[in-house]
């Protein structure tokens, strides 16, 4: 685990990146939330994410998460990132305060059950494959306009918006056309369905100037703050 001083230096440069995409997009660097990932880091990166005043962090896997949670005191939101299995929605509505990766009306459903039971309203975000990407998880654009209705339908879910994952790709003008598209989906489905959508959680350590000039309102920056995963 790297230091905390070190962490400090890494966050003050993401900043400055972050601050610098929002000038050349001319738009104001409080509009984008870092979102520290904190997946496969021990609790310690919990811990610097909150002494440095962040708010939140991601983690991609439910079991890691929740062991995570019981080793800290830190006050922070925790946020699933990454695939959700429908036999862990139950967990997951549990253990989080904000779930981006949901990609289909089942997990709708159970997650707005397992919110109803807890007597809770859960934030989510609908994770869409916006890059068309064989590989990666997300419902697809299509079926994006089914998946808000039913959202909006569920009594104990409250939709802030839409995520995705670019690509991988040794083209840099692959990230770019994919937050462009999610940013003209989310456009697109806010005016037909009549909901602002306005979270766009999208741009990781590798591209978040890309999905910053797309409107990205979350960038989700694990490496570039906690070095290289194992
Ligand atoms: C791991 C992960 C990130 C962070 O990726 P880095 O390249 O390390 O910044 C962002 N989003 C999701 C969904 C992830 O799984």
């Amino acid at each position: 685990m790297i230091s905390f001083e070190l962490f400090e230096k890494r966050l003050a440069s993401l900043h400055e990146r972050i601050a610098a995409a929002c000038l050349s997009a001319s738009r104001k660097p409080s509009d984008v939330t870092l979102l520290p990932v904190t997946k496969t880091h021990p609790a310690a990166a919990v811990e610097y994410a909150a002494r440095a005043g962040l708010a939140a962090v991601g983690e991609n896997r439910v079991q890691e998460a929740v062991h995570k949670r019981s080793e800290c005191t830190a006050p922070v939101r925790w946020e699933l990132i990454g695939h959700l299995q429908s036999n862990k929605a139950k967990v997951a509505a549990t253990h989080f305060d904000r779930v981006q990766s949901v990609d289909s009306v089942k997990l709708l459903t159970l997650l707005d059950r397992a919110a109803g039971e807890l007597g809770r309203t859960l934030p989510v975000l609908l994770q869409i494959n916006a890059g068309h990407d064989p590989a990666k998880f997300g419902a697809e654009p299509e079926d994006a306009e089914r998946l808000v209705q039913a959202a909006l339908a569920l009594p104990h879910l409250r939709l802030d918006g839409l995520m995705t994952i670019a690509p991988l790709s040794d083209d840099p003008a692959v990230a770019g056309r994919t937050f462009a598209n999610l940013r003209a989906i989310r456009d697109d489905l806010a005016a037909r369905c009549g909901t602002p959508l306005a979270e766009l959680s999208m741009g990781m350590s590798g591209d978040l100037e890309a999905a910053i000039a797309a409107g990205s309102t979350c960038v989700r920056v694990g490496s570039a703050l906690y070095g290289e995963r194992e």
